[in-house]
């Protein structure tokens, strides 16, 4: 079983990306989505973010993420403490995904994650691959969603850049077209990937 890291930066396109690899069959581990459950669920990760944030960050059982973020993103020893708190369990639940998936007889399975070299992720993945978009573009499309110009550029600051993130990349998507365009790039991709023999991978 290949197992693939999808990472870019925010509203890049990396979800479309999976969606589109989950119709080509292969399996999706949202690590960002995983890392959200955790903060409302697991009892270690609650009481971490309590001592962190104050335990009125919690409204009914979920964390104010926009003020977590808030604070998080202007106190570097606070968002460290943060990532070490999550970023372990997101981990371990990766590889028991990974367990599931070889269990399932999945040709490929793929962890979409925002961060994903940042927080030390790709090492989980045989292959990388990076989704690219314009700035500019990127923006209007969050802005659309509902998210302020500030959220965006905080986000976008904590994020490697787009050249960064190209020379890490084994695999790199320009999501400058249209679906149709990223949909024929992606499988392109994966059957590139899926015809690398393990021995002859770069990794
Ligand atoms: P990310 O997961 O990187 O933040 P998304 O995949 O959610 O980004 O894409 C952001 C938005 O842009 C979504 O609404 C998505 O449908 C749209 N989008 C992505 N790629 C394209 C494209 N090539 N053409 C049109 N819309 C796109």
């Amino acid at each position: 079983m290949k197992v693939i890291g999808v990472t870019g930066g925010i509203g890049s396109g990396k979800s479309t990306v999976c969606d589109i690899l989950r119709t080509l069959g292969c399996e999706i581990f949202n690590a960002d989505l995983v890392a959200k459950q955790l903060q409302e669920t697991d009892s270690e990760v609650i009481a971490g973010i309590k001592q962190l944030f104050g335990a009125d960050i919690y409204e009914g059982g979920v964390p104010n993420r926009k003020k977590m973020a808030e604070i998080a993103f202007c106190d570097a020893q606070k968002l460290e403490a943060l990532s070490q708190l999550i970023h372990p369990k997101v981990f371990l639940e990766f590889e028991r995904a990974r367990k599931t998936a070889e269990a399932n007889g999945a040709k490929a399975l793929v962890k979409e994650a925002a961060i994903l070299f940042e927080s030390g992720g790709d090492k989980q993945v045989d292959e990388t691959i990076v989704v690219l978009a314009p700035r500019t573009e990127r923006i209007r499309r969050l802005e659309a969603r509902g998210m302020t110009r500030q959220d965006i550029e905080a986000r976008m600051a904590r994020q490697l850049s787009d050249d960064e993130l190209r020379a890490r990349a084994d695999y790199v998507i320009e999501n400058t077209g249209s679906l149709d365009e990223l949909r024929a790039k992606t499988m392109d991709i994966l059957n590139k990937i899926l015809s690398t023999s393990s021995i002859t991978s770069n990794r």
